[in-house]
């Protein structure tokens, strides 16, 4: 069986880095915001290309914290697309704020950029983007409309850790970007964490205390902040982690290039890039099509184990029972059309060619 996603096989190359990262906390004794965050927040600065990194507790966390730190909450609007992981949408209803669904455009995926100023309104405040799969979004045209009408550009980053839109890497393209280090993510930690990127420095300083109760300064509170701070063990495992993401990010790619290539079955299409190589970092390969339930027991009985990403749109959830009446049909669509592929940095190329013949000759 070739798996989904094989965590073991992907953490097990980096053993004796991880084993000795580990170590390094133990010895020293401090076990909440020392050094070894500290030390992680400055290589992803470095990495992304940011003035602040903050590392916080996960990636939903981060995004709540982006949205108090900028003091959104009832009566604000925040545009947000209708397909994306329902995290990016929990966050602005954690804050009291209005989610404001966009449908997605079918090729990409990506929030529809000419659907978004038909939803803007005088209470809208930001537009929340998701760089979905891996793909960094069409920032020219969001910049325009967050330009014309004054809007803030939060990023949710969750997937596309070192994708690249016109040489500025995601984390970097927004006023504030959210990421999540959750295992299965292209850079995971051995458990959860997130961390936020700006370039903002009153934001910066805001989201430390807004981190750690709302304190600047020990036993003093500025605002009532949460507890949501990145594990000292998981950011040395991070450090080590982030030093093979461009490689990992590159092998995600000729994966995604052999498959673009040799998958040819007309009953299946094919994600595409709409902008260079390395504007796409290849979290999931999301194939679409009208037989998607039985593809996908057709590919599990072939020994290919595949994920849907995502069977319940948003807006579909019991969570958001309100919008169970609202019409999203490209998102609706995209639900009951996708299946993920296996596609990581430990797939073998046997395994690459084993999942192309079997689905080629899926009829
Ligand atoms: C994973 C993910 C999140 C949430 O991250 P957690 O660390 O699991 O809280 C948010 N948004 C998107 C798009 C994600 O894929």
């Amino acid at each position: 069986m070739i798996p989904f996603l094989d965590l073991k096989a992907i953490n097990s190359r980096h053993k004796t880095e991880i084993q000795e990262a580990i170590s390094g906390v133990i010895d020293s004794g401090w076990y909440i915001l020392g050094e070894a965050v500290k030390q992680f927040e400055e290589a992803f600065v470095t990495y992304c290309g940011t003035k602040h990194c903050i590392g916080v507790a996960n990636g939903l966390d981060a995004l709540i914290l982006i949205l108090r730190a900028y003091g959104y909450g009832p009566g604000d609007e925040i545009i947000v697309p209708a397909n994306t992981y329902i995290a990016s949408i929990l966050a602005i209803s954690a804050v009291g704020a209005t989610p404001v669904l966009v449908e997605p455009d079918l090729k990409t995926y990506l929030i529809n950029t000419a659907s978004i100023e038909e939803k803007i309104t005088k209470n809208t405040k930001a537009i929340l983007l998701v760089h979905l799969y891996g793909q960094a979004c069409p920032m020219d045209e969001i910049n325009n409309i967050a330009n014309k009408y004054n809007l803030k550009i939060i990023e949710d980053s969750a997937q596309a850790h070192g994708a690249i839109y016109k040489d500025t890497r995601v984390g970097n393209l927004g006023d504030a970007s959210a990421f999540s280090f959750y295992p299965g993510k292209n850079l995971g930690a051995l458990g959860d964490g997130g961390a936020v990127t700006t370039n903002d420095d009153k934001l910066a300083e805001t989201l430390r205390a807004l981190r750690n109760y709302g304190s600047h300064k020990k036993y003093e509170n500025l605002y009532k902040g949460m507890n949501s701070r990145l594990d000292e063990l998981q950011a040395p495992i991070l450090s080590v982690k982030l030093k093979y993401l461009d490689v990992d990010n590159q092998k995600r790619r000729e994966i995604s290039q052999t498959y673009r290539k040799e998958i040819n079955n007309p009953q299946i299409i094919l994600p595409s890039v709409y902008g260079s190589e390395e504007s796409h970092v290849w979290h999931l390969f999301v194939v679409r099509t009208i037989k998607r339930e039985k593809l996908q027991k057709y590919l599990l009985d072939n020994g290919v184990q595949t994920v849907i990403h995502y069977p319940i749109p948003p807006h579909k959830q019991q969570a958001y029972r309100e919008w169970n009446h609202l019409e999203f049909p490209i998102t609706e669509q995209i639900h009951e059309e996708v299946l993920s592929l296996p596609i990581s940095p430990v797939m073998s190329g046997d395994e690459i060619h084993k999942v192309i013949e079997v689905i080629n000759k899926f009829d």
